[in-house]
């Protein structure tokens, strides 16, 4: 089996919408490296995107699964439940910030996750209209489509969109949008497009994953929350790619020190099995009547058994730490070769925690996406897989495993280098 052949039957297969960022075929894996078909090894800096926080197969996460596996794979939680769903609930509403009491449920994809936010929020509000940021990411459904807010390659040729859903800019200040200018637009949307007391919901990634890595502020956050308030609106906060230790805290939306009505979670729960919930204030998680949640995998007992081996892990492993160590290491190493003039033009460079990315720039300081998509390719050629993101495109995402050893970062951090170095040659050869 080579990956040449597999990629002939793959274009023959299956559709082309379904893009893959590189053509190897992965064969196995562990913790953060990955090596394809042919023997290849890779160090692993996408994590399946935000997947493998605890990395490929943690072995704590493995035990809790082969156990199950000798027990039962699915019952339908809604025909016989069982008690890792309830125990995993337990787990995650002691977690969950804030100290009104909470409930979860538990779905299979973040879209999911997402959709079922915004059903509780209105069951909830009895109102219908929900409020999104540009740049948004959550999720490829309808309904989140539309709650998405970034057109290529996501919206495009799938409208009409659900109606209710209004888009704000995020903040980013260097990108020119000031937290006030965002705050601005909220008011002017209350005036033009809807008024608040029709608002359901406001939904942020407290940072922005696909759209960026874009970081709101405490302060933002903490305005959000009040205004919401003042309103009677609901602040769901979607942690499906900022969550579980990745930004150095449990849940990215502690950096804030709020409290959010609904959080949703994905990716990282379950370290490589399927498994999203909602988590919210039981008074609000309690809105829709029985019968009015679930799905036939929602929760599904190996993906319970995973994500509870994954909240040991982050516990006895220090997680959080390793997260804000991580982020150190890699943004001086970053800085470093922003300063050098032998690699392509890097831009601003951010993190919070272990939650890292660059933006790569023309001369004329503009966004440039062609050396992003570059960059990524020559990385796997190296050895190193690599995702890009941002509204733009242009920004480089690292999302190593948590658990990775410095050495396994340090090899990682040294082939982006080199790859750097590589790109910079063949546009200067250009
Ligand atoms: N929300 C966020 C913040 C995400 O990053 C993603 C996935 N990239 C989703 C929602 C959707 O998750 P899924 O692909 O599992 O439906």
């Amino acid at each position: 089996m080579n990956n040449k052949d597999l990629q002939t039957r793959r274009n023959k297969a299956i559709p082309r919408g379904v893009a893959t960022v590189t053509d190897i075929f992965a064969d196995h894996a562990e913790n953060a490296e990955m090596w394809d078909v042919e023997g290849r090894r890779y160090i692993d800096f996408a994590g399946g995107i935000a997947v493998l926080n605890t990395g490929h197969r943690h072995p704590v996460v493995m035990e809790r699964v082969q156990q199950q596996l000798q027990r039962f794979t699915h019952t339908a939680y809604q025909v016989v439940p069982y008690e890792p769903y309830v125990e995993l609930a337990e787990r995650l509403n002691e977690l969950a910030p804030g100290p009104t009491p909470k409930k979860t449920l538990f779905l299979s994809t973040g879209a999911e996750a997402v959709e079922n936010a915004v059903k509780i929020a209105r069951a909830h509000t009895g109102r219908p209209a929900v409020i999104a940021f540009t740049g948004a990411f959550h999720g490829r459904t309808l309904l989140t489509m539309g709650l998405t807010g970034k057109v290529a390659p996501y919206k495009a040729g799938f409208g009409p969109f659900p109606a209710d859903i209004f888009h704000i800019p995020f903040p980013i200040p260097a990108l020119g949008v000031s937290e006030d200018d965002s705050l601005k637009a909220l008011n002017s949307l209350f005036k033009v497009d809807v008024e608040p007391d029709q608002v359901a919901a406001i939904i942020i990634e407290p940072v922005q994953g696909e759209g960026g890595f874009n970081i709101a502020s405490p302060r933002f956050l903490q305005t959000l929350r009040a205004l919401c308030d003042d309103h009677g609106i609901l602040l769901i906060v979607d942690e499906i790619q900022c969550g579980f230790a990745r930004t150095g805290k449990t849940f990215a939306i502690e950096h804030a020190g709020i409290e959010p009505d609904l959080m949703t979670v994905a990716k990282s729960l379950a370290g490589g099995f399927p498994l999203s919930g909602v988590i919210g204030k039981a008074g609000i998680m309690d809105a829709p009547v029985p019968g009015g949640l679930g799905g036939t995998y929602g929760g599904n007992p190996l993906s319970c058994a995973a994500a509870l081996g994954v909240l040991d892990v982050i516990e006895t492993e220090n997680l959080n730490a390793k997260a804000q160590a991580l982020g150190e290491t890699v943004v001086n190493r970053l800085n470093r070769l922003a300063a050098r003039n032998d690699v392509p033009a890097i831009g601003d460079i951010r993190n919070l925690g272990g939650m890292i990315a660059f933006d790569l720039i023309t001369d004329t300081d503009e966004p440039d996406a062609r050396m992003a998509k570059a960059l990524c390719a020559a990385a796997v050629d190296n050895g190193l897989i690599l995702l890009s993101c941002g509204i733009y495109g242009n920004t480089i995402r690292i999302l190593v495993p948590l658990t990775a050893s410095t050495e396994i970062i340090a090899e990682g951090l040294d082939l982006l280098e080199t790859s750097l170095v590589q790109c910079a040659t063949i546009e200067a050869a250009a």
